[in-house]
C-alpha cells in the first residue's frame, strides 16, 4: 500500500457503505418572481416547503426572452444565502455596495446575505437560452446577522471528477475523490456536486451521514437508489434519506443532475418573502431596517 492511499483514507472514505433511498419525488410548480421571470420552484412551494436547510430551489429555463428580460431589479435579501448556478445565459450582479459581477454559462455565485444586501440580478442577453438555479441555503440563528459576502467562481475554477466510467461531476462544493469544490467556509457544509452520466454508466457517491440532500435531473432520467430504487425523470426531486452515499445510474439515455447535501440546522425558521430568520420580532426588524434604508 502507498503512503498516498494511507493518508486519504481517512477524510475521504472511497466506498459508501450505507445506500440512500429516495424518501419522496416532488415535481415543482411552474411560477414566477422579480420582474415576471418565468421559473419552477421545486424547493419552497405546498408540495416541498424545506429540506433543511434548503430553504428554495428554482430552475430557471426558456429560450423565451419574454420570459425572464425582466429581471430580478433591486431587492433585498438577509438571514440566508443565495447561490445561482448557471448553465446557459447570462446574468449581471450588481449591489447596493458597489458590487458587480457577470454571471456566464457554468459558473457560480454562493452569496451569503447575513445582515442585508441589497442587490439586483438582470439578465444580460436579449435572446437565446437562460437557463440555470437558484438554491436558498439557511444561515445558523448565530450567522444571519453576519457581514455579506460573496465568492464568484468562474467556470474553469470548477474541477471535474470522473469517478466512474462515462461519469464526470463538476465540484462545486464539498468533495468527491480526494477533490474538493472551491465553495469554502460555508456553515451547513454542503455538497453541490453536477453529475453528468453517459448511457448505461452508474456512480456510487459518498455523501456525509449527517446531511440531508436531494437529487435534482436536469436532463434524462436516472435511477437513484441501491437495492431499492427511484426513477427520476427530468423536472424530478428526489429527496433522500439517511445513509454515507448514494448510487445514480443512467438508463439508455444521457442524464444530468445535480447533487445537493448540507448539514441541517434544526432551528425555528421565520420566513417573510426575502427575510429568512428564526423569529417573527426578528423578521419586524428586518422589514423596519429594509424600510429606513439600513440594509
Ligand atoms: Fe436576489
Amino acid at each position: 500500500m502507498t503512503a498516498t492511499a494511507t493518508q486519504r483514507a481517512p477524510t475521504h472514505p472511497a466506498t459508501p457503505q450505507t445506500f440512500r433511498q429516495v424518501q419522496r419525488i416532488v415535481r415543482g410548480r411552474p411560477t414566477s418572481d422579480g420582474a415576471g421571470v418565468k421559473l419552477t420552484r421545486v424547493i419552497g412551494q405546498p408540495g416541498l416547503d424545506m429540506i433543511d436547510p434548503f430553504l428554495m430551489l428554482d430552475e430557471f429555463r426558456s429560450d423565451s426572452a419574454g420570459d425572464y428580460i425582466g429581471g430580478f431589479p433591486e431587492h433585498p435579501h438577509r438571514g440566508f444565502e443565495t447561490v445561482t448556478y448557471m448553465l446557459a445565459g447570462r446574468m449581471r450582479h450588481g449591489d447596493n455596495q458597489g458590487n458587480s459581477g457577470l454571471l456566464t454559462p457554468g459558473s457560480v455565485q454562493w452569496m451569503t446575505a447575513g445582515r442585508g444586501i441589497l442587490h439586483s440580478e438582470m439578465p444580460e442577453q436579449e435572446n437565446g437560452l437562460m437557463w440555470g438555479f437558484q438554491l436558498w441555503v439557511n444561515l445558523p440563528a448565530k450567522d444571519k446577522m453576519t457581514t455579506p459576502r460573496y465568492q464568484d467562481i468562474a467556470p474553469e475554477a470548477i474541477p471535474e471528477v470522473a469517478p466512474a466510467a462515462g461519469v464526470t461531476v463538476r465540484v462545486i462544493a464539498g468533495s468527491i475523490d480526494g477533490v474538493t469544490g472551491p465553495v469554502s467556509g460555508i456553515a451547513t457544509e454542503p455538497v453541490y456536486l453536477d453529475i453528468r452520466l453517459q448511457p448505461g454508466s452508474t456512480v456510487e457517491v459518498p455523501l456525509p451521514a449527517t446531511h440531508s440532500g436531494f437529487a435534482y435531473v436536469y436532463e434524462g432520467q436516472a435511477q437513484v437508489g441501491k437495492g431499492t430504487s427511484a426513477h427520476l425523470v427530468r423536472g424530478d426531486l428526489g429527496a433522500l434519506g439517511t445513509g454515507d452515499g448514494v448510487r445514480i445510474a443512467a438508463g439508455d439515455a444521457p442524464a444530468r443532475l445535480i447533487l445537493v447535501a448540507g448539514k441541517p440546522l434544526n432551528e425555528p425558521v421565520a420566513k417573510y418573502g426575502p427575510f429568512v430568520m428564526n423569529t417573527q420580532q426578528q423578521i419586524v426588524e428586518a422589514v423596519e431596517d429594509f424600510r429606513a434604508g439600513r440594509f
